[in-house]
């Protein structure tokens, strides 16, 4: 089955019912429903794009409800386009919903134990969810081509082993992020990843030093290099700039909200 859009009481998001059975609530949220003005409009459950924060607390209120969980059992970090992946414990728990500062975790990667609600934040980037259903972790990456080119996969597997976690009954599902269709880099990027998409169609000259990128297909091809199977990494079919009825996209229309991706152990 994969992912799969369920209608809510409020509003739809994505899932993936397979892992809910595993005891893993994983989420990806779409644009409508929520109470932001345009260019937000309107479920924009970030709060460092300069959206009124009044309406984006009613967002996450309204996202997190339809989950069943409450602001102050989750966290949200500061995304810096970076590889860094951090433990969320009991003392994390609440950090980076209601406000932002300087004082919230700087990274693009959370990995838990506990039953606490990770959130991330998108629009272009690839969400990247984890768990081990036997050792019973989660966790959630943030992918932009900077943290693909550092290898934010690596780090968090890492993580994931590192507190007992096993790459073999790791599950890895990759949900809407901008396709090779819409995303276009120039030759600085490409560089970056010309060996990885050597003999493959991840990457595509569509022009003078313009190249078409599958950020998706890089981060996969890091994920089973580091040995997760093929069969468990579940990826969603949409482009989130092909699709501006169901998603935000930063390269499609700039000043823009954030969708929300979501993981959290039942
Ligand atoms: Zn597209």
């Amino acid at each position: 089955m994969g992912w799969q859009i369920y209608r809510g009481k409020k509003i739809d998001y994505l899932t993936i019912p397979e892992w809910l059975d595993l005891g893993v609530k994983v989420a990806f949220s779409t644009r409508s429903g929520g109470v932001s003005k345009s260019p937000y409009s309107s479920l924009n459950l970030a709060l460092h794009v300069a959206d009124n924060p009044e309406d984006v607390l009613q967002n996450r209120k309204i996202f997190l409800e339809e989950l069943g969980c409450l602001l102050s059992d989750c966290i949200a970090v500061s995304q810096v386009h970076g590889n860094k992946v951090i433990e969320v414990d009991e003392r994390k728990k609440g950090i980076g919903m209601t406000e932002v500062g300087p004082d919230l975790p700087q990274c693009d990667g959370m990995v838990t134990g506990l039953n606490i609600g990770l959130l991330g934040f998108y629009a272009d980037c690839v969400p990247l969810y984890f768990c081990d259903p036997q050792a019973g972790i989660v966790g959630l990456a943030h992918a932009g081509w900077k943290g693909t080119a550092h290898n934010i996969v690596r780090e968090i597997l890492h993580k994931i082993q590192s507190l007992g976690g096993s790459i073999q009954n790791c599950l890895v599902a990759i949900g809407p992020c901008i396709g090779p269709c819409c995303y276009e880099v120039g030759e600085e990027v490409a560089t970056l990843f010309a060996d990885d998409a050597a003999g493959t169609s991840l990457m595509a000259e569509t022009g003078f030093e313009r190249y078409s990128l599958d950020l998706a297909g890089i981060n996969i091809l890091r994920l089973i290099r580091e040995g997760i199977r093929p069969e468990n990494i579940e990826t969603a079919p949409f482009c989130t700039a092909c699709r501006k009825d169901l998603f935000f996209s930063y390269r499609r229309e700039g000043l823009t909200g954030r969708t929300g991706a979501f993981i959290q152990k039942k």
